[in-house]
């Protein structure tokens, strides 16, 4: 009987093209999440777009990275006080996030061992005149940070490819090819920048910052009375910024105001001043202020985060005032969802590249199930701080006051991020079954 041949031998499976992510916006949002990611997923082609360019803007000569490799951050923006979510936000992202803003940051009152929070502290008039009303984010080892100190230390090790002077200027939907002809839907995005570049992407997160344009394209196919593209300014916020040598700080001011976090609330607005630039500056934020002031902005509910392969994060998604303190840690949050999911997606699936349904609509709509919700609660919140802090003093009833901020505070501080991110990556694998039905 004569042998089978041998079947010839099959040719090496060809490795799964990697994912191709394009993060818009190396701010807070943008950075952290590209840092979460390029950690989670091995198989990753993921660069930062980033429409400053430190070389050419004055903003840059605020900036002084202390290494030659250190990338300058877009621009200074303010002095944060980030709070324990925001934390336990960066620890659901990337360890070394946190130990970034650790090695950036510099300690309330100088000191690690001491427990605080931001201070709301009521001004104005006899009723409860000095009285603080709330300690919000208190912790042992409070810290407070220039956005740009902590995102040059993030890009200090240059693990995230971030291209500088690339603006984003137009953002289309593609359509996938399927398997034995016909189109899929969203299954990637085309990206047009200012200086003529086009290029394809598998996804787009958008952390764009609260003028976003992504946030124009994400919310466009909505009825205008839905869409809520524009931030906001509904309560006619104003905001003045200072900021101050320490050592003039020290002079003018009691200690306990300057290396403390404080928020002194009047009829005319509040005042907050916060140790900046490893405590060398003093940051004085004053608002309602009608003079050299600018507006502060937020959004209203936005109907979705997500079409097709785009996502928005951060202020992109759900622009929030200061008044309490976590537009910052807001972004920080999503950042660890989205990383969350993208993770369980890369321990399930290997990227087809042929516009299939490979779980990445599943993942988006996951996140942004999870996240809609609490984020804009917490603008809901923050609007509602900063109504109370600037409440008539004969409107003010200090021990109302203080409830609704213990029970913001608790609400927008006190959240189980583990919990969080394995809520999205459960909705994610509901997604992708009834995706697969
Ligand atoms: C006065 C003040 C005080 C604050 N204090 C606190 C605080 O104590 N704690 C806290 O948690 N939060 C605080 N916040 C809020 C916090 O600063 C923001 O929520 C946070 O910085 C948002 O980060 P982001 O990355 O989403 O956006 P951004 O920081 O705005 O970053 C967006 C980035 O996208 C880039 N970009 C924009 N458009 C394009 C485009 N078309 N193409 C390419 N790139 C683009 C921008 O240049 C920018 O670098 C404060 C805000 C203010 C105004």
């Amino acid at each position: 009987m004569a042998a089978h041949p041998m079947p010839p031998p099959s040719p090496p499976a060809s490795p799964a093209p990697p994912l191709r992510i394009a993060i818009i916006g190396a701010g807070i949002a943008g950075t952290c999440l590209a840092i979460g990611l390029l950690e989670q997923i091995p198989n990753l082609d993921l660069t930062v777009y980033e429409s400053h360019n430190p070389s050419t803007s004055s903003s840059s000569s605020c900036s002084s990275p202390s290494s030659e490799n250190a990338p300058a951050a877009p621009s200074r923006g303010a002095g944060l006080a980030l709070h324990g979510n925001a934390i336990a936000a960066m620890d659901a992202t990337s360890r070394s996030i946190k130990a970034a803003y650790f090695r950036s940051a510099h300690y309330m009152a100088g000191d690690a061992d001491v427990e605080m929070g931001t201070s709301i502290v009521v001004g104005g008039g006899d009723s409860g005149d000095g009285t603080v009303v709330a300690e919000l984010g208190r912790a042992k080892g409070r810290r407070t940070v220039h956005r740009a100190d902590f995102i040059e230390e993030m890009l200090r090790d240059g693990r995230v490819g971030v291209r500088f002077g690339m603006r984003v200027v137009g953002l289309e939907m593609l359509e996938g090819e399927k398997k034995g002809g016909g189109k899929g839907k969203g299954k990637g995005v085309r990206a047009r920048f200012a200086n003529g570049e086009a290029r394809d992407f598998d996804v787009l997160l958008a952390a764009d910052g609260v003028h976003s344009l992504a946030r124009e394209h994400v919310l466009g196919a909505y009825p205008c009375h839905a869409r809520n593209t524009q931030p906001v300014n509904r309560d006619g916020w104003r905001c003045f910024n200072a900021l101050i040598p320490m050592r003039e700080a020290e002079k003018a001011l009691p200690r306990r105001n300057i290396d403390t976090v404080r928020m002194i609330c009047t009829p005319i607005g509040y005042v907050n001043g916060l140790p900046v630039d490893r405590g060398q500056t003093y940051s004085l934020l004053a608002t309602h202020n009608p003079r050299e002031s600018w507006q502060i902005l937020d959004h209203d509910p936005a109907p979705t985060y997500i079409r097709g392969r785009v996502a928005l994060l951060g202020d992109a998604a759900h622009a929030t005032a200061p008044h309490a303190g976590n537009g910052a840690a807001q972004a920080i949050e999503d950042a660890a969802v989205l990383t969350g999911v993208f993770a369980a997606w890369a321990s399930q699936h290997h990227h087809c590249g042929n516009g299939e349904d490979d779980g990445i609509d599943a993942a988006l709509r996951a996140y942004d199930s999870v996240r809609r919700p609490r984020s804009q609660r917490v603008v809901e919140i923050t609007r509602e701080f900063g109504r109370l802090y600037s409440l008539d003093v004969a409107e003010r009833d200090v021990q109302e006051m203080q409830k609704r901020l213990r029970e913001g505070g608790m609400y927008t501080n006190g959240v189980d991020m583990g919990e969080q991110v394995r809520k999205a990556v459960e909705r994610f694998e509901e997604e992708r079954k009834k995706g697969n039905e």
